[in-house]
């Protein structure tokens, strides 16, 4: 009997997919290393009336706790602690809402950069150093579903954030808590399948983020990405796709001709029959880390823009990652688009807009 020939990683995707593969896991792992210790504490403010701010008042004068109180135009109050000791009364507003809504929009940022990061790896080193062509066909679909998420999101966000940078002075703060509470409350909370209240809505069915991505991108093969993806996420058949050759029927088609195996095989004559599945991962995970890279970069853009309009950094003694202090003139911005003067972290001034992506040659 003839010795099976077993492809290698680089045999079974073929050299130029496989170096491409190979590139991103190792952009991936490099620009991971920014996030990997990163750490932010969210602060949800609830609203309350003007009963309980007068129990709150009189308990924090109480236990000597400096808090900020901030009576919205709706007549209800919100309240945060963490306040600096000495800073302008004026900014009492500004310190309730803004550092709030900025540590949410680092976790929003953070866990959707950590969550592409593992589908990315998983996908790309499942085929590249062990070969588990279920687990990346699993990952590259995950994959593809958050990185739509994020593009929605990313949308949602970006169109509060013009609006509220556009905002005269007036009521500013309240107006902005009025428009970004509930949508970030929106995006931080919907569960699939479990009991659905006001509160906690029914999470945004995935096929409407991979839609969205696939006209966003302009590239059809987002959708061919995704059917095969969960066909081979599914038990019964993904199993079959994932470990088989294509069927060969003989000439006669009385005979079919299935082979399976644990590692991909060759037939000696056709090297590139079946192995649809994980090349359709790879294709995936390699487009997928480009236009990741694309939508990440633009959402920090506005969690920074955010941080530096608002001067959120210096309204709290509280600590997070990105939280980024105000400079001036000519010096250097900490956001690392330039110089602070061209930055445009301003009130009135033009929001970030996210640009299509370039298609690849
Ligand atoms: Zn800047």
């Amino acid at each position: 009997m003839a010795t099976e020939h077993f492809l290698n990683p680089c045999e079974a995707l073929g050299v130029e997919r496989y170096e491409s593969l190979r590139n991103v896991l190792s952009e991936s792992l490099q620009s991971a290393s920014r996030t990997s210790d990163a750490v932010v504490n969210e602060l949800s403010i609830a609203e309350f009336s003007e009963k309980e701010f007068k129990d709150l008042q009189f308990e924090h004068a109480r236990t000597g706790e400096q808090w900020a109180y901030l009576r919205l135009t709706s007549g209800n109050y919100v309240a945060v602690d963490q306040v600096p000791h000495s800073f302008d009364p004026e900014n009492i507003a500004a310190a309730v809402i803004f550092p709030a809504i900025h540590s949410r929009l680092v976790a929003w940022w953070l866990v959707h950069n950590w969550r592409i990061q593992e589908f990315m790896e998983c996908a790309a080193s499942s085929l590249l150093d062990d070969w588990n062509p279920s687990v990346s066909a699993v990952s590259a679909r995950g994959l593809l579903e958050q990185v739509g998420c994020l593009f929605y999101e990313v949308s949602i966000v970006e169109e509060a954030w013009r609006e509220a940078k556009a905002l005269p002075s007036d009521n500013r703060e309240s107006r902005i808590h009025a428009r970004f509470n509930p949508l970030l409350f929106q995006l931080a909370f919907a569960s699939r399948g479990l009991p659905t209240s006001q509160a906690l809505r029914p999470a945004t069915n995935v096929q409407t983020y991979v839609d969205k991505l696939a006209r966003f991108t302009d590239d059809e093969r987002y959708h061919a990405w995704y059917n095969w993806l969960s066909n081979a996420a599914h038990p019964a058949v993904g199993s079959r796709i994932v470990y088989a050759t294509q069927p060969l029927v003989h000439k006669h088609s009385r005979l079919m001709r299935r082979r399976f195996s644990r590692l991909p095989t060759s037939i000696r004559q056709n090297c590139d029959v079946g192995l649809t599945v994980v090349h359709n991962a790879a294709d995936a995970t390699v487009e997928l880390y480009r236009i990741s890279s694309h939508l990440l970069d633009f959402g920090l853009r506005i969690v920074d823009d955010f941080c530096l309009t608002t001067a959120s950094a210096n309204l709290t003694t509280g600590s997070s990652w990105r939280q980024l202090v105000p400079v001036r003139g000519n010096r250097l911005c900490p956001c690392g688009n330039g110089k602070w003067r061209s930055c445009g972290h301003r009130w009135g001034a033009a929001a970030p807009t996210l640009p299509k992506p370039r298609r690849e040659s």
